[in-house]
């Protein structure tokens, strides 16, 4: 089929052009995780310079051949995935910080890399665990993470944007150039609006924190769970601590509350109380206070496990009646054996909820926390255990986690902000040169 719209690319596209038959082809056109695996491109083009990004986009607005655009690959619905263009932007690899605390990131960018720079210069941000994941996904969806309930979300710490838009114009937007559009990429842009070609992000001083782990080692997880909802979206914003249950079939589970404190000796005495309240014996870890960095990367990622696995999610405003986790434990451990699944609870509140709802385009600013079911993608357990506890959510989700069995997506991703995203959408992309399966 490539045969038939023969590459007219301008001459100054610097970057890769991947085909079919090319070597490297294969490893080009994966995606990180199992989703969107199974797409062939027609072509893979390997951007290197925001005029090979516009080229690129030139190419399928002429030819009219369906395009994603890719930055670091993790999506899990596949959405950077395609049969025709897949325009990749990795290649835009720059990290530049400013006198001013703010850091200028090129699209292809990954969380570790950015991160490294950062702590370097005795600064970061509050951004993800994964560190492979691409910050402009990150940022573009929202970005949760351990220093969230401090700092907000990553997207809130967006101060400007460059963007190639469909028409192949370059823009610079942030609050007074093109405010709409700098609105809807906080928490909206993932592939909606244009291609961003790279991020201007207000960085905070790294703090020294403190890594924290309470493994309960006996009592009821459901008190755990009933004690860990009560407190944790309430804690003092510097201790963010997740509550993660993980089950097999014919195995107990396993209860592990952890994150990070700056205040350590505070944190140590929070997870105590903890404890005490879900009557669970537990041993509590409180290791030295090092910068954020080291601290973070002392962790497992949680979601690494998605790998091959499904991950369904959504945000609470309420904590979960006691016969409702008394089920959703049961079901942990239920079915056939073999199964490796995983219930994690990330708190929100703090920094994250003193931005109102419309101010960015994220909406989820009133939530308590976000609850993920992972498990294995041939386990009906994902969805038992989803709709288990899905009429008590806010039915919000968040965007980078996104849900192709949603039944109102649009609701789900961007709820009051819907019919505001629809017009940007409208006067940005009126071709919808931009589109996937929910996108706007
Ligand atoms: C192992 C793992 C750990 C994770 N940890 C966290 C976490 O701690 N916190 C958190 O909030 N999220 C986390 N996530 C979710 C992550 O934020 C999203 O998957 C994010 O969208 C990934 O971005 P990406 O660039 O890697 O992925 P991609 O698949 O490349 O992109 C994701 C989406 O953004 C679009 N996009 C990418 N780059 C651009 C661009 N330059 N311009 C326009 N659109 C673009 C794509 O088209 C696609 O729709 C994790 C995911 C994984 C797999």
């Amino acid at each position: 089929m490539i045969d038939r719209y023969p590459l007219r690319l301008p001459g100054d596209f610097d970057g890769e052009v991947l085909t079919r038959d090319q070597a490297g082809y294969d490893s080009a056109r994966r995606p990180v995780g199992s989703a969107g695996a199974a797409r062939r491109p027609l072509v893979v083009l390997r951007c290197r310079s925001v005029r090979d990004v516009a080229a690129a986009l030139g190419y399928a607005r002429d030819t009219g051949i369906a395009l994603a655009v890719r930055g670091g690959g993790h999506c899990f619905a596949g959405r950077s995935s395609t049969d025709g263009i897949l325009i990749d932007v990795s290649g835009l690899r720059g990290v530049d910080l400013s006198d001013d605390g703010t850091v200028t990131v090129g699209a292809g960018v990954r969380l570790g890399q950015l991160y490294g720079a950062l702590h370097s210069r005795g600064r970061t941000l509050p951004a993800g665990c994964g560190a492979t994941v691409g910050v402009a996904g990150l940022v573009l969806g929202g970005g949760i993470g351990l220093l969230g309930r401090l700092h907000g979300l990553t997207c809130d710490r967006l101060v400007a944007a460059t963007v190639v838009l469909a028409d192949g114009s370059v823009i610079d937007c942030d609050e007074h150039r093109d405010p709409e559009l700098f609105w809807a990429l906080r928490g909206a842009g993932g592939g909606q609006f244009g291609v961003v070609t790279s991020l201007r992000l207000a960085t905070v001083t790294e703090p020294l924190t403190a890594r924290v782990v309470l493994t309960c080692l006996d009592g009821d997880p459901a008190r755990v769970v009933a004690s860990w909802q009560a407190s944790a979206p309430d804690a003092p914003d510097d201790i963010s601590t997740a509550l993660e249950l993980t089950g097999e079939p014919g195995r107990g589970v396993r209860v592990v509350v952890s994150g990070i404190a700056v205040d350590a000796a505070r944190a140590g005495a929070w997870l105590r109380d903890l404890a005490r309240d879900s009557g669970a014996g537990a041993r509590l870890s409180v290791a030295d206070p090092v910068p954020f960095t080291l601290a973070k990367w002392a962790s497992a990622d949680p979601r690494q496990d998605v790998g091959d696995g499904r991950l369904r999610s959504e945000y609470f405003a309420r904590p979960l009646p006691p016969d409702v986790v008394t089920d959703l434990l049961a079901l942990l451990t239920s079915g056939d054996a073999g199964h490796h699944r995983r219930l994690t609870f990330t708190p929100m509140g703090g920094a994250y909820n003193r931005v109102g709802p419309a101010d960015t385009a994220f909406v989820h600013r009133r939530e308590r926390y976000l609850l993920e079911h992972v498990g294995h993608r041939g386990d009906p357990w994902v969805d038992a255990s989803w709709t288990l506890a899905h009429p008590h959510s806010s039915h919000r989700v968040y965007p980078n986690f996104p849900d192709p069995l949603l039944d109102r997506p649009a609701d789900a991703y961007w709820g009051t902000n819907h019919a505001r995203l629809a017009v940007v959408k409208q006067s940005y992309d009126p071709q919808h040169l931009f589109g996937f399966p929910q996108s706007l």
